[in-house]
């Protein structure tokens, strides 16, 4: 299928950093930045065994669900990349599909209020689609705080959402963009806060400029009578 040339895919989780911030998602896509906090360091070892790429068949007469962990994902129209902790395929009691597969993610925390997961869900069902050939209405958010599914709709809102934001993605890639930092509430569980330094580079756009025009400062002031 004519697309994106692999070099040219966006992974689907510069997606989620966007809309947490569209400064954080240019530091980490652009400037190739990146650190760990509590809060990524926690979902890092929740992925670790769904990222164990395979197969795990459930007994059909059980669950009628045949589960590939870790599946790397594709759509070369728009041009993105990832992998689906868990996609889930109904079977029917003969093991033939049953349905429509469905992406499952599981995430840390509890369910949230703002849309971040469950674009990144819709993002991954429109992969689905265009690698398999089928419609992927349904996905599934797994939260691990209240041990709980969340099943998502991939509605026409989702879709546009996940369309629009790849656009804009591309657009700061494709331009070498990072936006100015903008200090907000949110900052505090933001593992990139000691590199993007908000209350410090709010004029300048890269850390690294910050750091040098600091640097330059202070050898001047020490080099001065
Ligand atoms: S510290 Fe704040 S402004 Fe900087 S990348 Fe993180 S969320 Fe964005």
């Amino acid at each position: 299928m004519a697309g994106y040339a692999d070099e040219d895919l966006i992974p689907i989780s510069a997606l989620q950093h966007y809309l947490f911030c569209p400064r954080q998602c240019a530091l980490i896509h652009v400037d190739g930045l990146w650190a760990e906090n509590r809060l990524t360091s926690e979902g890092k070892v929740l992925h670790e065994r769904s990222d164990t790429p395979g197969h795990r068949t459930r007994a059909v007469e059980d669950h009628g669900v045949r589960c590939v962990r870790a599946m790397p994902l594709v759509h070369r129209r728009l041009g993105l990349t990832g992998r689906a902790d868990v996609v889930e395929f109904p079977l029917d009691s003969e093991g033939c599909p049953a349905g429509p597969p469905r992406p499952v993610e599981h995430k840390r925390g509890n369910p949230k209020r703002l849309d971040h997961d469950r674009v990144q869900l819709a993002a991954q069902a429109i992969c689905l689609e265009e690698m398999l050939g089928v419609e992927v209405p349904k996905g599934e958010l797994f939260y691990h705080a209240v041990r709980r599914r969340e099943t998502v709709t991939i509605d026409a809102h989702l879709r546009k959402v996940v369309e629009r934001t790849v656009d804009e993605v591309r657009g700061y890639l494709e331009t070498n963009t990072v936006p100015a930092a903008k200090q907000e509430p949110k900052c505090r569980n933001c593992s990139l806060l000691h590199l993007c330094m908000p209350a410090a580079t709010g004029l300048s756009r890269r850390p690294g400029q910050y750091l040098i025009r600091s640097l330059r400062i202070s050898l001047d002031t020490e080099g001065s009578p």
